[in-house]
């Protein structure tokens, strides 16, 4: 999985599918159930953490369904599978302003709608008007309008096993310079606040209310220690990095210090934001 997820690391998966369609889709699922084989939906594996041990699961990455439109009211209608530079580049090019904040936040669809992804002004809850998902148990495709959705920091309550494939998001006509303008200068923000060039899942933990896990762990004296490859970032206290030739025995060791560190020191509990696979199965 260290090919699949953006810190690099990661044991194998059992099997990998790479469904082109709905009906593909339908037949994996019907074959792992048959076969009693846990299934793992990866989107582009930005904020996923896998065992060094692996996964006694098979993944299925959905970035054949990636199909993008507007309608004719000017909402974006994007399956789970189409990625955040493609959704952002089509909302520049047709002008159509709302999903700006985004522009920085890689992944997938069905990723930022699974963790509910954002910033700290807004998020994927703002912008989302409804959603399609299958429903593995049923094998039926079923659609979910935003006031149905349970949407929290960083997360979408949905069982397990569903799969997010297709949203429909709400964007306003804009002129086209300015759209591309505001996505410009989000990313000037990340680009001196974060370490982008580096191999990361973005934020390792959730901010505690009222706080900042990055304030925390920086506080705590710990930017800059590693463990093996692993590394917090003198960048952004949240991120840790891989430096290279990092396991994810590493990262989950360093996250382990940071929360004990945190927890010691300031007797606050980090949450992980990075979803750790595995451990669950
Ligand atoms: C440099 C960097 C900066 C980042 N900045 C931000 C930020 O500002 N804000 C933020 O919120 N996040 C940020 N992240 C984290 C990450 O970009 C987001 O969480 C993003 O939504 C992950 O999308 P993904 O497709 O890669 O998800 P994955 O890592 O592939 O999956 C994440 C979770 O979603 C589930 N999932 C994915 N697709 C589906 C689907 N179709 N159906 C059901 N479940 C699904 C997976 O099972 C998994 O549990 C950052 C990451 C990096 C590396």
């Amino acid at each position: 999985m260290s090919k699949h997820t953006s810190l690099r690391v990661g044991g194998p998966a059992e099997a990998l599918a790479l469904p082109e369609s709905r009906a593909e889709l339908r037949e994996v699922l019907e074959l792992c159930r048959k076969h009693e084989v846990p299934v793992r939906i990866l989107g582009a594996g930005f904020n996923t953490l896998v065992p060094d041990a692996g996964l006694r699961a098979a993944v299925v990455r959905l970035h054949g369904l990636r199909k993008l439109a507007r309608s004719d009211d000017g909402r974006v209608l994007a399956e789970a599978g189409a990625s955040h530079s493609r959704v952002t580049r089509f909302c520049a090019k047709e002008g159509l302003a709302g999903l700006e904040f985004a522009v920085g936040i890689p992944g997938t669809v069905g990723g930022w709608l699974a963790m509910n992804a954002g910033i700290r002004e807004r998020e994927m809850r703002d912008v989302v008007e409804c959603i399609e998902f299958l429903d593995p148990a049923t094998g039926k495709c079923q659609e979910m309008r935003a006031e149905q959705l349970r949407f929290r920091y960083r997360a979408l309550e949905v069982p397990a096993d569903v799969v997010l494939l297709k949203a429909c998001f709400h964007t306003e006509p804009s002129d086209p310079e300015e759209v591309r303008e505001r996505m410009r200068s989000f990313l000037a923000e990340r680009r001196e606040t974060q370490p982008i060039d580096q191999l990361s899942c973005g934020s390792v933990f959730k901010n505690p209310p009222g706080d900042y896990a990055g304030r925390l762990i920086d506080a705590a004296g710990l930017k800059g220690s590693g463990v093996g490859g692993a590394e917090i970032s003198t960048v952004h206290a949240n991120f840790i990095i891989n430096r290279g030739g990092a396991t994810a025995t590493d990262v989950l060791q360093l996250m382990d210090q940071a929360r004990a560190k945190v927890l010691q020191r300031f007797q606050i509990e980090l949450e992980p934001e990075v979803r750790v696979w595995g451990e669950e199965l």
